[in-house]
């Protein structure tokens, strides 16, 4: 078979000047470049003089240091016959281009000579970087979405045990009333005061829940208003306002030096602390008068409290359930409350980006730790 034409024929000369790539050779033994065609020129912006009889690092800029990096790409090259990198080029303008560099060592007897073939992929490494903030901006809105999806089922959830809580002292109301009726046509008027008791009981009761209830909603719905104030003050402020139970209670309350300039929703870390140290109070054992101490320690990203009481304590298994919503411990009768507090004081806390937990020994006392990370 004739082929049209020998290979030896082929001018590759003209192949190498026309190529659409920037080709240059380089002589590895004078470090030197030997050759290069009408592209490379184009695509380096520089002219022959600038590129022939000099050592490739000077298309490099003088600040970027690469000598090093250079030589041992290099050594790389000669020992694998061939090498690839990708990198930045700054035109003589200052614009930059972003370049995929293929080197081959010619086959002998030519193995002091490496072609390296340039080739400029800055349009497609643009629509890479742009792939990847679209899919960074897209994992976002899924996040957004995933957390959407989470507070409407919490919603569905929070409106159940709202609604199966509020009917408990319904349904007593509704019941004691109807007893309330026959006892007075019966004129048992001891028996009628003793069921107006109840009655007005769980009227009480259902007034608390819906008080917690109302506070808790307002509390996850208003936005997060960070402010800088004295958290000595507030914590002041507010062991004032819960004097009267203090001192019904015997209580003893001390308070370590808190943060001067502290940052965080005034409204929320008042709520915060009114609930932690409310509990520390109320939860004491009949033998002891109940002491809360507030302690206080810092790192260099967080702040951390402490609120400490000598109380009843609460069983292990019980860390994680006290934090759900309406959930009280067996001893109803004992303690008033609705078991929402602790629900809102875990809210609070992740509002703030912090971190609550609880150490606890039944019949000792309890320590709920809360962290508060810095401002940047
Ligand atoms: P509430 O105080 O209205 O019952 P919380 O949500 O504040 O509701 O607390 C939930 C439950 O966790 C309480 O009913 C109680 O059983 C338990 N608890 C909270 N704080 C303490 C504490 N300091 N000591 C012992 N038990 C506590």
């Amino acid at each position: 078979m004739n082929l049209p034409l020998a290979k030896d024929n082929i001018d590759y000369q003209f192949l190498f000047e026309n190529s659409s790539d920037g080709i240059l050779i380089h002589d590895l033994n004078s470090d030197l470049v030997v050759s290069a065609n009408k592209n490379c020129l184009e695509l380096l912006d520089r002219t022959e003089e600038e590129i022939l009889c000099k050592s490739p690092i000077n298309l490099r800029p003088a600040s970027e240091n690469v000598a090093e990096e250079f030589h041992k790409y290099i050594e790389k090259i000669k020992e694998n016959k061939k090498g690839t990198i990708e990198r930045e080029h700054v035109r003589k303008d200052g614009t930059k281009i972003y370049l995929k560099i293929n080197s081959y060592i010619m086959p002998a007897p030519q193995e002091n000579l490496l072609v390296v073939i340039y080739r400029d992929i800055t349009a497609f490494r643009q629509q890479q970087l742009q792939i990847n903030q679209q899919n960074k901006a897209l994992s976002q809105k899924n996040k957004e979405l995933e957390a959407y999806v989470k507070s409407n089922s919490n919603l569905e959830n929070f409106a159940f045990t709202a609604a199966h809580d509020l009917q408990s002292p319904i349904n007593t109301m509704v019941s004691f009333s109807k007893m309330l009726l026959e006892s007075l046509q019966e004129k048992d008027f001891e028996e009628a005061m003793e069921f107006t008791e109840f009655i007005g009981d769980a009227a009480v009761n259902l007034k608390a829940l819906i008080k917690d209830l109302l506070d808790f909603s307002r509390a996850k719905s208003v936005q997060y208003h960070p402010e800088t104030f004295n958290l000595n003050l507030l914590v002041a402020r507010l062991t004032k306002e819960l004097d009267f139970s203090i001192k019904k209670q015997k209580a003893t309350i001390n308070i370590d030096e808190l943060p001067n300039l502290f940052v965080g929703d005034r409204v929320k870390i008042r709520q915060l602390f009114q609930n932690l140290l409310t509990n520390g109070i109320k939860f004491k054992t009949p033998d002891k008068d109940p002491v809360v101490d507030v302690l206080f320690s810092e790192d260099a990203t967080n702040w951390k409290f402490q609120v400490k009481d000598n109380g009843i304590g609460i069983a292990k298994k019980d860390f994680e359930e006290i934090f759900k919503l309406f959930r009280r411990l067996n001893h109803k009768k004992k303690f008033s409350g609705t078991g929402i507090g602790l629900s809102l004081c875990q809210n609070i806390v992740e509002q703030h980006k912090g971190k609550i937990w609880i150490e606890s020994e039944v019949g000792l006392g309890t320590s709920f730790f809360f962290t508060i990370p810095k401002p940047d």
